[in-house]
């Protein structure tokens, strides 16, 4: 399972990375980043779901590669 976030959507709402701080952060304008260092993303992740559940214009989705 891979993530990925449409930038060009994201409105820097932030949810993302309040809700899963190890794989998201802000750029300094607010948009949304994946963090080089994350872990990797899987089924088993608590909380990566959730985060792409609470972005609220949809700019998080899961992909299956
Ligand atoms: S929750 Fe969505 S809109 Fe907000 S920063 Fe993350 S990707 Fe952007």
């Amino acid at each position: 399972m891979g993530i990925r976030v449409f930038r060009e959507r994201c409105v820097g709402a932030g949810m993302c990375a309040l809700t899963a701080p190890d794989v998201f952060t802000q750029d300094d304008d607010g948009f949304s980043e994946l963090l080089p260092d994350r872990p990797a993303v899987t089924e088993n992740h608590p909380l990566v779901r959730e985060a792409a559940r609470a972005c609220p214009v949809g700019a998080v989705a899961l992909t299956d590669d």
